[in-house]
């Protein structure tokens, strides 16, 4: 078991931003290093906690302690926009971690390091009143940190040119940056803009700079970080059980805000053929217009393959009314599911996927082939990436007024469960699963850095 020179264990806190894609990497993370004798203790919102324990799931060997983001009740979903979710979370937030940690030290609790989200512009500030050492972690591509990066320190020009160039990556049409670099403006998403472009307002002052990708996946770009900041590349924060196995019985992350209809959606799955099924989900924010829904749910249908839909509580409104009347028959739709298991079903063929980077590493990381369809945020970049980098799938075309067709979601989703590009889509993505098991194994990429983390975190 690690110790400190104190001999005590040493203890990091882990502060994800309140939301599924920022817990599941985080929680993973603090998995790991609790299996490695470290003592980690997640922060979440007091809202989130109560959902968890209403849920009846834990996130296993760690500790949560809560926060208040002034949501108690409702959590993000019960403010009125994200600029005053973020607001209040800023001005409640900064006081609640302060006492925290005050609380945790009062009982004389060792705290080695607090590791903060860089979404939660203002965590790693509130460490940094205290003895006691900081560190960020990133839940995106290393590709879209860069590219937020230039854009932060002015290295990039908006409004863009036709194609960009950022040291490390390949060329991007203007398309490709993430939407808040493309579609830069006062009125786009405001909130969310600043956030991601105010996550380097302080990470100077990081002893660590944590990345959920792996190096044979962004080899470039990681080593232009590594230059900038000390980096630490601990990808892919999955569940052990789909890479390397050493933790005992970690096939789940442990928190899903959203109840999953499990036995429903594995008895439907293990009734289909080998490779042929499309899951369908656009993750726990992405929401899709009435008539984007509506294409979405006949290039289903008519792709003639079977399909699993996720399609959320809050997105029900936008659902088409009467699809359910006059479909074939071939598809399940569920409001959640445990994608990791899916994902890893002998029946699924292709995932068609918004993006979002932990779906990306976990099609990558189990090896499904993809149909990217990104809606916003980082999920362009990423789809770039899947696409013409990584080469495990097809991105769909949009329309000019930005929904994609059925016809071509029918066209891709036949690509890849029956065509050429399928045959490379599923030989690359075996190649990039292989990738990521060698990276988590003991000595592997990955592995090494949260060694050296840990052979730090005594120093
Ligand atoms: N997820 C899940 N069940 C679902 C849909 C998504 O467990 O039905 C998980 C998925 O495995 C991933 C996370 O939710 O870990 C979504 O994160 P991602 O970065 O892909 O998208 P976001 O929700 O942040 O847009």
């Amino acid at each position: 078991m690690a110790e400190t020179k104190t001999n005590k264990i040493p203890h990091v806190l882990l502060f994800p931003f309140p939301a599924q894609g920022h817990l599941n990497p985080l929680i993973q993370f603090g998995k790991r290093l609790t299996s490695k004798g470290v003592e980690t203790t997640l922060i979440t919102t007091t809202y989130i906690s109560n959902l968890i324990l209403s849920h009846n799931t834990t996130a296993t060997s760690i500790a949560i302690e809560t926060i208040s983001d002034g949501f108690d009740e409702g959590g993000f979903a019960s403010a009125d926009s994200a600029e005053s979710y973020l607001e209040k979370f800023h001005e409640v937030g900064t006081n609640s971690l302060r006492d925290l940690i005050k609380k945790l030290q009062s009982e004389g609790r060792n705290i080695d390091a607090i590791i903060c989200d860089p979404f939660i512009t203002w965590a790693l500030d509130v460490v940094m009143e205290f003895d006691i050492k900081g560190g960020t972690f990133f839940t995106q591509a290393c590709a879209v940190n860069s590219i937020y990066y230039h854009v932060y320190k002015g290295l990039i020009s908006i409004p863009l040119g036709s194609s960009v160039s950022v040291p490390a990556l390949p060329q991007l049409e203007y398309w490709e940056t993430p939407s808040f670099v493309h579609n830069y403006a006062p009125h786009y998403y405001p909130g969310w803009t600043k956030v991601v472009f105010n996550q380097f307002n302080n990470i100077d002052q990081a002893r660590w700079v944590f990345t959920n990708t792996f190096y044979k996946l962004e080899e470039e770009v990681i080593e232009w970080m590594r230059k900038m900041w000390p980096l630490k590349v601990i990808g892919p924060s999955l569940p052990s059980m789909y890479l390397d196995k050493r933790l005992e019985d970690d096939k789940d992350y442990g928190i899903n805000l959203i109840k999953a209809n499990h036995s429903e959606c594995m008895d439907w799955l293990n009734d289909k053929p080998k490779g042929s099924v499309v899951y369908a989900s656009f993750g726990s924010m992405a929401q899709l217009g009435p008539g984007q829904m509506e294409e979405v749910a006949w290039g289903l249908n008519d792709s003639g393959a079977n399909f699993l839909w996720i399609v959320r509580d809050d997105e029900k409104e936008n659902f088409p009314k009467g699809f359910l009347d006059v479909k074939t028959g071939k598809g399940l739709i569920l409001a959640w599911c445990k994608q990791l298991e899916v994902l890893a079903h002998d029946s699924v063929g292709c995932f068609l996927t918004h993006c979002g980077f932990n779906s990306t590493l976990e099609a990558i990381s189990l090896g499904v082939p993809v149909v990217g369809m990104p809606q916003w945020t980082d999920q362009t970049t990423n789809a770039k990436y899947l696409e013409d980098i990584w080469g495990v799938g097809v991105r769909v075309k949009a329309d000019e007024k930005g929904v994609v067709r059925r016809e071509n979601l029918v066209s891709c989703i036949k690509d890849i469960l029956e065509g050429e590009r399928g045959v490379v889509a599923r030989k690359n993505a075996a190649k990039w699963k292989d990738l990521a098991v060698e990276a988590a194994e003991e000595g592997g990429s990955s592995d090494k850095d949260i060694d050296g983390f840990i052979y730090e975190l005594k120093e």
